[in-house]
């Protein structure tokens, strides 16, 4: 569907042919005329699926221009980095109208962007902490928002941002237009969320709980300390490489690396380099000059390899991603989704690689549950055989400090003979994820459920704020 179709203005198609696009996602699609009509909304679709200018477009093309500015639409986002991005976004498809727009992250000095709220806002991006910090002290106005947007929807409802934004609803008038959007949505958090709609319309496209298929997903059953071997031998060969390094920039081979605690970060950032890798490291205890320096180092091509926590796991956009490594499976099984998400976005193709040792077994249990199938195996020379799981023995996030912590049934086979390393047939889907996932294909109504309307749903989260913070 072209975007004129949606009777948007002219000023702000001109800016969507600018920014090189030619025909709306599918996401985009069906969201942009149910924002236009007024509705609530939540929106799910696979990573790199556009849902940004999903809910930018609609926003930029509804709030009129005022002499002097209010917020009209207040758009969160769980880390600094997905603000100014999402910021940027706005900037690209407002170029060419006469909208204020001001983006507010902690880590930075709160005296720019205290001059910039003076100077009046029409859109506020943020991230919840500093919003309401800035808000306190009485440099934000919410009282006249008509929208309000959750990016990552299903983060920004967990247990360490719950409070905030339960906090800056309450401030917002009654008759706001809320909208959420993400691409993993677990139905406990989707109850939550459900308290916070009205009557929402709720769009899914393709299955849930999955990246795109553009990303190519390959998981490798290796030794814990055959981990280092596995990633610099390939990084040495496919980024390293003379031929990689004589292109130009923007078009050199890249990867990220995650890890699943800063410490690691640190460790594979500096064993890289003793490799003879050039590497930059991102997480929560970097600075935010140093993080915004190794953003910057790695989208402008001048490093191809960025080390990273899952800080950097959610809505990060960098066009032409090569490789994703998922160095150690993340805690969260949510977060498979979207760290190897930052690959194969906008139709591109990806390969998001897999390094799961014994101990990581339960974890990878938790993530093919969420996706719904198995991550097909591929073969290295330090690849070993691992059964997996047919039912988790433990809590996968019980012993989430180390993966020394988890000792279970030594089902490590030696893998001499080559025989098949697991049997396909180890899981069905379960039952209930393939009703539920029937039952969503297509666009449905919600009303409030009246009876739970006032109930918290009881909420399994997979961790504390205080250790997300730690870790991350
Ligand atoms: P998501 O939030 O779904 O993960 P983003 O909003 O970050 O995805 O968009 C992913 C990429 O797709 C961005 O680089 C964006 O510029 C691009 N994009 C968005 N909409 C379109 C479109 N209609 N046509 C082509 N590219 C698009
Ligand atoms: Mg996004």
């Amino acid at each position: 569907m072209k975007f004129k179709e949606f009777g948007i203005k002219k000023d702000i198609l001109n800016a969507i042919r600018k920014a090189g696009y030619e025909e709306a996602t599918p996401i985009q699609e069906k969201s942009i005329p149910v924002i236009m009509e007024g509705h609530d909304m939540i929106g799910l679709a696979q990573t790199g699926t556009g849902k940004t200018a999903a809910f930018a477009l609609p926003i930029l093309n509804s709030i009129e221009y005022r002499k002097k500015p209010r917020v009209r639409a207040l758009i969160l986002a769980p880390t600094r980095e997905l603000a100014i991005q999402t910021f940027e976004n706005f900037k690209k498809y407002g170029r060419y109208i006469d909208l204020r727009t001001v983006c507010l992250y902690g880590g930075a000095k709160k005296g720019n962007q205290i001059s910039h709220l003076k100077r009046g806002a029409d859109i506020i991006i943020a991230t919840p902490g500093r919003l309401l910090d800035l808000q306190n002290e009485g440099f934000v106005k919410l009282d006249q928002v008509e929208y309000f947007v959750l990016d990552e929807a299903d983060r920004m409802l967990d247990m360490g941002f719950i409070p905030d934004i339960r906090n800056i609803n309450a401030m917002l008038p009654e008759n706001r237009q809320m909208i959420m959007f993400s691409a993993t949505m677990e139905r406990a958090v989707e109850n939550l969320a459900m308290e916070m709609l009205t009557n929402p319309v709720r769009i899914q496209v393709a299955a849930q709980n999955n990246a795109a298929d553009t990303v190519d997903q390959k998981l490798i059953f290796t030794e814990g300390a055959n981990k280092d071997i596995i990633l610099t031998t390939f990084l040495k060969k496919e980024i390293n490489s003379e031929e990689n390094r004589a292109l130009p920039r923007k078009e050199r081979k890249n990867a990220i690396v995650f890890t699943r605690t800063k410490r690691g970060a640190d460790r594979l950032n500096k064993a890289l380099k003793q490799h003879g890798l050039m590497s930059v490291a991102i997480h929560g205890d970097k600075s935010q000059g140093q993080r915004k320096d190794a953003l910057d180092r790695f989208r402008s091509g001048q490093v191809s390899i960025l080390v990273a926590t899952d800080v950097a796991a959610r809505g990060l956009d960098i066009p032409k991603l090569n490789y994703v490594f998922n160095y150690d499976l993340p805690e969260e099984s949510d977060n498979y989704v979207h760290r190897i998400g930052r690959t194969g976005r906008a139709g591109e193709s990806g390969v998001a690689y897999t390094l799961c040792c014994e101990d990581e077994l339960g974890l990878l249990y938790e993530i093919e549950k969420l996706i719904g199938k198995e991550i097909p195996e591929t073969e290295t020379k330090w690849s070993i055989s691992l059964e997996r799981k047919k039912k988790p023995s433990f809590d996968p996030h019980k012993n989430r400090r180390g993966r020394g912590g988890y000792k279970g049934n030594n089902n490590r086979r030696n893998n001499k003979d080559g025989k098949a390393r697991h049997s396909h047939d180890s899981r069905k889907p379960h039952k209930e994820r393939k009703n539920f996932k029937k039952e969503e294909q297509s666009n449905q109504k919600f009303t409030k459920n009246k009876n739970n309307g006032n109930k918290k749903p009881a909420i399994k989260f997979s961790r504390k704020l205080n250790e997300r913070k730690q870790n991350l």
